[in-house]
């Protein structure tokens, strides 16, 4: 079976590190592998529609940003298809069809988009389009046959319901439609990387991220600025790890060579999470260590973006060229979509025959 990689991200604003860590990094590596016989990485513009519905500017402005992201970190053109989900109307047509398969209690389950709603205010008054766009992410994930979704953990309940619709189809209508796998950081920390205040995920809509795009100075500002452990007065104080969002990150971002770097009194994280316990270590010791190896990991992520940033048509033509292979390979899906469910009427031929026959008797 062909090894096929679909994933995306909503463009409500600049990706920031949790992105990264969750799904970005592990794609480009991925991507880099030459493994996938074919990679789709989707700019979701229609789904982050259906909570902004009356913001169609801020989703238009924040393409060419998500776009700048991908290429910055290291997506190529050449080994990954890059693509708009709106230019691809045969996922609306998927959708349609697979509405039929999912209940509305189905879809009051699904934790993340509860949760989601709560963040919202959606309470009273959900939009359909947003309340559905599990199914709709279901379409974009079958309509490329992917068997490898890289994700972070928020995106579970969305890989269920994507593998329910799989199996339901296919046992009503005959296998038609790929069953995909989720592919999870393997790294606890990057699962789902909290927010600079220490709260919830990271999130473009909480306010509490470092983008990757960010400059030094504000790296700098929004590490010193983070949550650690509050009981953690004195330098002489034992420190707490769980929760201190300082480590978390050192455990999302970390790599072994930045101790000979940085801090080379510390063989390793280890030893300087064993030291922070016993006390004797200040939180502004690991912060600007911390601040090293964010400014070590997003300076040449930050210059590559520079660089695309310079000819910025050219990548709108990137997304052009990837959108119409996108829409090639959907095109093709749906059609054997439509002709597991019998609706494809002209060009069943038998259909046409038995209908003439029949006519013919009366
Ligand atoms: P929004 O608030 O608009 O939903 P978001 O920041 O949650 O934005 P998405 O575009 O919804 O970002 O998510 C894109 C991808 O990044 C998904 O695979 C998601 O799991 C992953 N992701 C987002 N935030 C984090 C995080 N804090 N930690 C790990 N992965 C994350
Ligand atoms: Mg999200």
């Amino acid at each position: 079976m062909k090894k096929i990689m679909l994933t995306g991200d909503r463009p409500t604003g600049r990706l920031h590190v949790g992105h990264y860590v969750g799904s970005l990094r592990r794609r480009v590596e991925l991507q880099n592998t030459g493994d996938f016989d074919d990679i789709f990485i989707m700019i979701a513009d229609a789904q982050a529609l259906t909570d902004n519905a009356d913001n169609p500017e801020k989703v238009r402005q924040n393409i060419i940003e998500v776009a700048l992201d991908y290429l910055a970190c290291g997506l190529d053109p050449e080994k990954s298809t890059l693509f708009i989900q709106s230019q691809v109307p045969e996922l609306c047509e998927l959708s349609f069809y697979y509405m039929n398969l999912v209940t509305v209690s189905r879809l009051q389950r699904n934790p993340t988009v509860k949760s989601e709603i709560q963040m919202r205010n959606f309470e009273a008054s959900i939009p359909v389009g947003f309340f559905t766009y599990p199914i709709s992410q279901a379409a974009d994930i079958t309509a490329f046959k992917a068997t490898v979704v890289p994700v972070g953990e928020d995106q579970m309940p969305m890989l269920e319901q994507t593998k329910e619709i799989v199996h339901k189809f296919n046992s009503v209508y005959g296998e038609t439609l790929v069953e995909p796998k989720i592919l999870l950081p393997d790294n606890e920390a990057c699962l789902r990387l909290p927010g600079t205040d220490g709260k919830a995920k990271m999130s473009k809509s909480l306010g509490n991220c470092i983008y990757l795009s960010e400059e030094p100075e504000d790296i700098k500002k929004k590490v010193f600025s983070m949550f650690t452990d509050p009981t953690h007065i004195r330098v002489e104080d034992p420190g707490r790890l769980e929760g201190n969002t300082v480590f978390t990150y050192l455990d999302a971002f970390c790599r072994p060579e930045y101790f000979a770097e940085f801090l080379p009194e510390y063989k390793d994280l280890d030893e300087l999470k064993a030291h922070y316990k016993r006390g004797g270590l200040g939180d502004m010791k690991v912060k600007r260590f911390l601040n090293n190896v964010l400014q070590a990991e997003l300076e040449p992520i930050r210059n590559r973006r520079k660089e695309f940033q310079k000819d910025i048509p050219a990548v709108y033509e990137i997304l052009k060229k990837g959108s119409k292979k996108a829409e090639q390979v959907a095109a093709q899906t749906l059609k054997e979509v439509k002709a597991a469910m019998k609706i494809d009427y002209f060009s069943d031929e038998a259909l046409i025959r038995e209908q003439a026959e029949k006519f013919a008797e009366e």
